[in-house]
């Protein structure tokens, strides 16, 4: 058969969880696995960390930058998180659509909430659940990043967080980091098949039926 298997409508993959519960670790292990997967770096007012680098993690902004964005409708979504606003730039979401190609978003329930609605049918959204919250505390005290009083505002704000998993189409109890990136992983490959993405199964589907044998 000579059909070329294109196009295909892109992934937008949503992954959320509380603070701590290794969403960033295994984005980052998914983008280095998958080259044509593209990061949405968000806006935050958050401080930079030690080892985060501007323009790759975030774009690190001033409150009053971020509030000019928000004017300028610049956002697909934004929101306030542990006491700092956070946003998805609109602008590359909206290109890598047209073209096809898939997104991965690191960002919380609320944005994961807005970017499926806005974005229905292609949006998938994983929420990671911590073993507990005893480790999730143990995991942000080991990462060494945050001052105490944020990490204790964050495992506080863990179980609301925890409940919007009833928003997501998959979740995942991120135990054992390499089988958690396996299911993730498997996950984002069985969205890439999904009948409604693949454009091309119409046309395919008619050649078969017309091929003479
Ligand atoms: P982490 O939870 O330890 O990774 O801490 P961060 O400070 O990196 O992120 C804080 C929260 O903001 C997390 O729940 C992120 O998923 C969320 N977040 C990051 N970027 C965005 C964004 O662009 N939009 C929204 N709505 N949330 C975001
Ligand atoms: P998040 O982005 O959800 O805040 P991180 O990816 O920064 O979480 O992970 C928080 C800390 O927990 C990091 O120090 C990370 O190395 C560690 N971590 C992530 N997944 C696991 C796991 N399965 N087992 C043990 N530690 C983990
Ligand atoms: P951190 O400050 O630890 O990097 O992130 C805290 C939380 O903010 C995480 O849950 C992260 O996923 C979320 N977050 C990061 N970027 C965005 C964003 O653009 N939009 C939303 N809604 N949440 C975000």
């Amino acid at each position: 058969m000579s059909n070329t298997r294109s196009p295909r409508r892109g992934v937008l993959l949503i992954v959320a969880s509380p603070s701590g519960a290794g969403k960033t670790s295994l984005c980052r292990r998914l983008m280095s696995d998958h080259k044509g997967l593209e990061l949405s770096v968000s806006m935050t007012t958050r401080g930079i960390r030690p080892g985060e680098v501007d323009g790759r993690d975030y774009n690190f902004v001033s409150r009053e930058e971020f509030q000019r964005l928000i004017d300028a409708d610049a956002f697909l979504e934004w929101a306030d998180v542990h006491g700092n606003l956070y946003g998805t730039p609109r602008a590359p979401v909206e290109r890598a659509l047209a073209e096809g190609r898939d997104v991965l978003f690191d960002i919380d329930w609320q944005g994961a909430r807005d970017v499926a609605e806005k974005c229905t049918g292609d949006a998938v959204r994983v929420f990671i659940m911590p073993p507990s919250l005893a480790e999730l505390r143990r995991r942000l005290i080991t990462r060494s990043q945050d001052a105490e009083d944020v990490i204790e505002r964050r495992v506080a704000n863990a179980k609301g967080e925890i409940e919007h998993c009833d928003e997501f189409d998959y979740v995942l109890v991120n135990e054992d980091f390499d089988r958690s990136y396996a299911e993730l992983a498997h996950i984002y490959h069985a969205e890439r098949s999904a009948r409604r993405r693949n454009l091309w199964v119409q046309d395919y589907k008619n050649a078969l039926l017309n091929e003479v044998v």
